[in-house]
C-alpha cells in the first residue's frame, strides 16, 4: 500500500493512526482539540542554551520532545519551561545561569511571535489558546537558584517565573531534597527551615506556585502545612505503583487533594514502571561511570562538558532496557485520579529531561493525544479528561492568583 492510499484508508475510517498500537479516534481528537492542554515540565531550555536549539526546528531526525510543530501536532497549548541550574557545574553563579536560561526562553518567543508567546497568568494562557499560539511559561527547578536571597525570588517573579520547585535533587539552604536525604555527608534541616517557610509564604504573596516535586517527604509536609495557596507537583508520579523516592505516597496525594493542589504526572520510564526502575537502578553504577569517563575524555580534549553530553551517554544505556508500555503511564494517572480525586491530577512530562526514557508511543509532544485516547478507553468522560489535560492546573493557578491578591505586601 502506498503512503497515499494508506492516508485515504485512514481518513475513511475517520481515525488518525499516529502509532500502530494507539490509534487516536475522532472522539479523542475532539477532546484533545477542545482542551487547553498544559504540560508543567520540559527541560528544553538546556537545549536552547547548549546547542542553540530553535523551537522552529523541522529536522525529522531531531530526537527532542518539543518543537513548535510537535506541540501543534499534539495540541499542546501551554508549556512550563524548566529553568534548571545544574548545581555542581554552576557553583558560585547559580543566579547568573538562571538568568541565562530565562533569557533563552524569551529569545525563543521573540523569534516566533506568530506562533509562541510568553505567558504569566491564567488569562495569558487563555489568550494564547484563543490566538492559537504556544504559551511559554517559566518554572524554576530548584531553590538553589535564589542563592538564599528572598530578593532574588522576587526578581525572578518580576521576570515572569510562575513556579519554583523548592529543591531539585540537591538539598539547599532551606529545603531537604529526596535526592540526597539518605546521604549522611549532606547537612539536612528536617524538612523546611524557618527561612524556607518564609519563602513559601512569599511565593504565595507573589502568586508564584509552590512546587513540591523533588523535595524530601518531610519538606513536602512542611510546605503543605505552611502554604496558603494550592501547591503543585510539577512532575511527579505515584510511589504506590513505582517505588521511587521522587514519587508521591498515597498519603501525600491525599494531602495535595485537601490543599486543592494538583499532581502532574511525570512520564519518565523509571518513575512510571517498576520493571524499568529496577533495571535502571541495576545499571546505575556502570551508567554513571560511563558518563563520568565520557566527561573526563571531553575535558582532556579541551571541550566544555554540557548537559547534552550526559544525555547522550544516558540514552545509550537506557536503550538497553525494554521500554515500558504506555499503559504504565496511564496507570499512574488513573491511580492519582482514584486516590487524590479527578480534580487533582495532570500532566508534567519531563520532556527533554529524561534522556529519551519515555513509555512506548510517547516520543514527543505530538503523541499527547494517545494519552487522551487511553483515558477514553478506560472510560473517562470528556469533562474529566479536559481536567487532566489542563483544567486542573488552571484551577490551582487561578486560586494561587486569588490568594496572592488577598495577601498584603510587607
Ligand atoms: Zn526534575
Amino acid at each position: 500500500m502506498t503512503k497515499l492510499t494508506l492516508a485515504v484508508a485512514v481518513a475513511l475510517v475517520s481515525a488518525v493512526f499516529t502509532d500502530a498500537q494507539t490509534p487516536v479516534s475522532k472522539k479523542a481528537w475532539e477532546i484533545q482539540n477542545s482542551s487547553i492542554v498544559i504540560d508543567t515540565h520540559a527541560d528544553t531550555p538546556q537545549r536552547f542554551l547548549d546547542e542553540n536549539y530553535d523551537m522552529g526546528s523541522t529536522d525529522p531526525k531531531d530526537r527532542g520532545h518539543i518543537s513548535l510543530d510537535k506541540a501543534k501536532a499534539g495540541n499542546l497549548g501551554a508549556e512550563f519551561f524548566s529553568i534548571w541550574v545544574e548545581p555542581e557545574t554552576n557553583q558560585g553563579h547559580f543566579a547568573h545561569h538562571t538568568l541565562d536560561l530565562i533569557d533563552a526562553v524569551y529569545e525563543q518567543a521573540a523569534r516566533h511571535p506568530d506562533r509562541m508567546m510568553m505567558a504569566f497568568s491564567v488569562a495569558d494562557i487563555e489568550r494564547a489558546h484563543r490566538e492559537h499560539k504556544q504559551a511559554a511559561l517559566l518554572g524554576i527547578e530548584g531553590g538553589h537558584s535564589i542563592e538564599n536571597d528572598i530578593r532574588l525570588l522576587r526578581d525572578y517573579y518580576r521576570l515572569g517565573v510562575r513556579y519554583m520547585t523548592l529543591s531539585w535533587s540537591n538539598t539547599n539552604e532551606f529545603a531537604d531534597s529526596s535526592g540526597d536525604i539518605n546521604n549522611p555527608k549532606v547537612e539536612h534541616h528536617n524538612g523546611l527551615t524557618d527561612g524556607g517557610k518564609q519563602i513559601v509564604l512569599e511565593m504565595n504573596r507573589l502568586g508564584m506556585l509552590v512546587d513540591i516535586s523533588h523535595v524530601a517527604d518531610k519538606t513536602f509536609y512542611d510546605a503543605i502545612a505552611v502554604s496558603k495557596a494550592p501547591v503543585i507537583a510539577s512532575h511527579s508520579s505515584a510511589r504506590a505503583l513505582t517505588n521511587h523516592p521522587r514519587n508521591m505516597t498515597d498519603n501525600m496525594l491525599r494531602a495535595v487533594a485537601k490543599n486543592g493542589g494538583v499532581v502532574q504526572v511525570n512520564f519518565y520510564s523509571a518513575f512510571v514502571d517498576e520493571n524499568f526502575r529496577k533495571a535502571a537502578e541495576a545499571q546505575a553504577k556502570d551508567r554513571d561511570a560511563a558518563t563520568k569517563a565520557d566527561a573526563e575524555q571531553l575535558k582532556a580534549a579541551g571541550k566544555t562538558v554540557t548537559y547534552l553530553d550526559g544525555d547522550r551517554v544516558e540514552r545509550e544505556w537506557y536503550a538497553k532496557i525494554p521500554r515500558p508500555p504506555l499503559s504504565s503511564l496511564i496507570d499512574h494517572i488513573d491511580h492519582i485520579a482514584k486516590v487524590a480525586g479527578i480534580d487533582h491530577v495532570g500532566l508534567g512530562s519531563d520532556f527533554d529531561g529524561v534522556s529519551g526514557a519515555t513509555p512506548e508511543g510517547i516520543d514527543s509532544a505530538a503523541d499527547l493525544p494517545k494519552i487522551t485516547q487511553s483515558l477514553v478507553d478506560r472510560g473517562y468522560s470528556a469533562g474529566d479528561i479536559r481536567k487532566i489535560l489542563g483544567g486542573n492546573l488552571l484551577r490551582a493557578f487561578r486560586e494561587a492568583e486569588r490568594v496572592s491578591r488577598e495577601m498584603p505586601s510587607k
